[in-house]
């Protein structure tokens, strides 16, 4: 058994092997895996969100999805479409006004009528066409034979050009008088689905495009500019905006009165085009809305749309791990089905390949006995092994491909992680060995799983004003940093044996990137101060992480796995890791030799473990433990 709780076997030709995850009693790969036809029943891991899906498609509710990306939000509004009932989708027609070609009339009709009466009025127009074709061939003929009988060939030349040019003016009435398509549902099986997901105004709520010839009579008329927005095209279906905090407060606005009237008219939205100048009749649009986003979008979202969906609909959150059994690990087999069968291209997955997915949804949960449901990415994996394999010529991927791929597919942060360890090697920001005074390596999360060192750096200057001293902190990650800097120094204050008062501590984040998350931190920064403070050196082979509570308790962190391994590569031999993080601990078997992880719960375990030895530190923790040893008592007498 190793971290992960996966049991290993050898293989007939002694290779180590893990112990199938599951019984695979009845297939022998994907190929015998059924993938349900409707796409609400491949949704994996949301039972409860799927249920709530269910009941919305049927009373037509409004629905917002927050959860992380890539755990199927919007799969769930695409499956929500197929639940609609598809009878009652209809097409529309904008038609030109005789009195007011401005306002354009809106017809509405059953689904599939509107090309029928398009191709009708086009076949009217066609044959008026024809007609005028006739009239003017026939009409030429008859000059030129009269021309020739009575030898008048000049005036009959000239006469047919002048019959020639005067049909060219003539256009017969209907072609402009067509109606125009604005939606056409025609040859749906399903009710629409429309993803809005960062639309501009016209493209979600239409618009009349701009004519250049308008003023001259030569102009397109006004009915055939008009262009239906996805809030039309979504009509009696589902329309999806992800990230629906980020859309302009006014097209919120506009999005919610269309949500109100069900009916929206169509104008120019561009101020300067004469498309501004037309506005048709309302347009029907009573789509159901699933919105989503994670739960920052709540921030940019118009409260009255919020409060719309809460009133008229449901709101819900997607979970982004589920529990590691028997039958969630069944439905991974089929989500591997499923992709090799929306792919189109992969071949099949044997079961060693299939436990290998497993193993990584275990890894990628980052959590004890759970199976991530970030399936975008997990799919991504599925797609890459597929291509390992067809390079490979085979037709059945396998364990080998997996793990191959997984080398390969490293993420846009881990790849940047990649790149910093060599950098940072070669211009030595970070030591992975020796003792320094006020240098720790903090260790942080890059992106969504990319764990990264972070050396921090502490020292101590005369103060600069005549108040107290104070503890700034500089590089990119200061603001971030702040809060828990303001919770460490009341115990920087308590520990330390010298008098800061008249010191200014400067703490600095080595290196800092963009993206990196610094709340973790606290553990690190505490420890860097107190070894500047007491210029005892600390441990440079070791890396810490873990975040501290102002009496001095060590809390757990987020993303435990990726940091140990980025320690690892980084050439540190030794991790603190909060005490009750340690089931979080996932390591890739190649890096279980490599690192030693120590539980801490305290910071005087912290700083045990991580000041090199010698008098001053033995004075110190004696004074830390006298210190606590106080409290304890304190507690214990109330
Ligand atoms: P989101 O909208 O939450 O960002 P998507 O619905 O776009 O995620 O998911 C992208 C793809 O990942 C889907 O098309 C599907 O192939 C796969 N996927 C994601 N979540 C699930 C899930 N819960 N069940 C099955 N497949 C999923």
């Amino acid at each position: 058994k190793d971290s992960l709780d996966v049991e290993f076997v050898e293989d007939d030709n002694g290779n180590r092997r893990i112990k199938p995850m599951l019984d695979y009693e009845a297939i022998s790969n994907t190929a015998d895996v059924e993938v349900p036809p409707l796409l609400i029943d491949q949704v994996i891991g949301h039972e409860e969100s799927v249920e709530t899906i269910k009941k919305a498609a049927k009373q037509r509710r409004n629905v917002l999805l927050i959860g992380d990306p890539g755990v199927g939000k919007s799969m769930l509004a695409k499956g929500m479409a197929e639940l609609l009932p598809p009878e009652v989708l209809e097409d529309v027609l904008v038609y030109p006004n005789g009195e007011d070609s401005n306002y354009p009339l809106i017809r509405t009709v059953p689904a599939g009528q509107g090309k029928k009466i398009v191709k009708a009025n086009k076949a009217n127009v066609k044959s008026g066409d024809e007609k005028k074709m006739m009239i003017t061939m026939f009409a030429t003929a008859a000059i030129f034979v009269l021309g020739i009988l009575y030898q008048r060939i000049f005036e009959a030349i000239i006469a047919v050009l002048l019959v020639i040019f005067i049909s060219m003016q003539i256009k017969p009435k209907s072609t402009n008088m067509a109606p125009k398509l604005l939606v056409n549902n025609g040859d749906k099986r399903f009710a629409p689905f429309m993803d809005a997901t960062g639309a501009h105004a016209g493209a979600l709520l239409g618009d009349v495009r701009h004519d250049p010839y308008q003023s001259g009579g030569l102009g397109t008329p006004a009915h055939e500019r008009v262009e239906s927005g996805m809030i039309h095209k979504a009509h009696k279906g589902v329309l999806y905006i992800d990230e629906i905090g980020t859309m302009s407060m006014k097209t919120q606005q506009e999005l919610l009165s269309a949500m109100q009237e069900k009916k929206y008219s169509i104008t120019g939205q561009s101020e300067n085009s004469s498309g501004a100048m037309v506005r048709s009749q309302a347009v029907p649009c009573d789509f159901v809305l699933v919105a989503s986003g994670n739960i920052q979008v709540l921030e940019g979202m118009h409260i009255a749309m919020r409060s719309r969906i809460r009133g008229y609909g449901y709101e819900v959150f997607m979970k982004d791990y589920m529990e590691d059994n028997e039958e969630n690990r069944k439905k991974l087999v089929q989500f591997v089905a499923q992709e090799i069968k929306n792919d189109g291209r992969i071949p099949h997955f044997a079961t060693d390949a299939l436990d290998e997915i497993i193993l990584e949804a275990k890894r990628r949960s980052g959590r004890k006995n759970s199976l991530t449901l970030r399936l975008r990415e997990l799919g991504g994996l599925v797609r890459s092994s597929g291509d390992v394999a067809i390079e490979e010529g085979v037709d059945l991927v396998s364990a080998e491909h997996v793990i191959t791929a997984k080398k390969f597919s490293r993420t846009l942060e881990q790849q940047i992680v990649d790149r910093s360890i060599v950098q940072r090697k070669e211009y030595s920001v970070f030591y992975s060995s020796g003792g320094k005074i006020g240098m720790v390596n903090g260790l942080a999360v890059m992106g969504d799983r990319s764990g990264i060192v972070m050396p921090i750096a502490a020292e101590m200057a005369p103060a600069n004003s005549k108040n107290e001293g104070k503890i700034i902190v500089t590089g990119k990650l200061g603001e971030i940093a702040l809060d828990s800097v303001q919770n460490v120094s009341a115990i920087i204050k308590k520990y330390t044996q010298v008098d800061i008062s008249n010191h200014d501590i400067h703490v600095q984040f080595l290196q800092s990137y963009d993206g990196v998350e610094g709340d973790s931190a606290s553990v690190s920064i505490t420890a860097a101060v107190i070894s500047a403070v007491e210029g005892i050196p600390i441990d440079q082979s070791i890396a810490l992480t873990g975040s501290l509570s102002v009496r001095g308790d060590v809390m757990p962190i987020g993303g435990a796995t990726s940091k140990i391994e980025a320690a690892a590569e980084a050439g540190i031999k030794k991790v603190l890791l909060p005490k009750s993080n340690m089931e979080d601990v996932m390591l890739e078997k190649k890096y279980e030799d490599m690192i030693e992880i120590v539980p801490i719960e305290t910071i005087e375990d912290v700083l045990e473990n991580i000041l090199i030895n010698g008098s001053k530190k033995e004075r110190l923790i004696q004074k830390m433990r006298e210190i606590s040893g106080v409290v304890t008592s304190k507690v214990s007498t109330d």
